[in-house]
């Protein structure tokens, strides 16, 4: 099964657009709970993770590239 890997700061696509027809968040606290905000109208949302996991569509840029170790 494919694992999903986000991280704070992070823009993501949600499976349902916000209903100001963005569908761009980005990731503004990490927890127990995911709280995402919309990139258009700074709407924010506080979700529980499993279920930001089981919403989230795909990660759209990531604030902090991971180190590449490619020598
Ligand atoms: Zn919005």
């Amino acid at each position: 099964m494919e694992r999903k890997v986000f991280d704070l700061g992070d823009t993501v696509q949600m499976k349902k657009p916000h209903p100001c027809g963005t569908n761009e968040w980005e990731i503004i606290r990490m927890g127990m709970d995911i709280r995402i905000k919309c990139v258009h109208c700074k709407h924010s949302v506080l979700i529980p993770r499993a279920e930001f996991e089981k919403k989230m569509k795909k990660v759209l840029k990531t604030a902090a590239p991971k180190e590449e170790s490619d020598t």
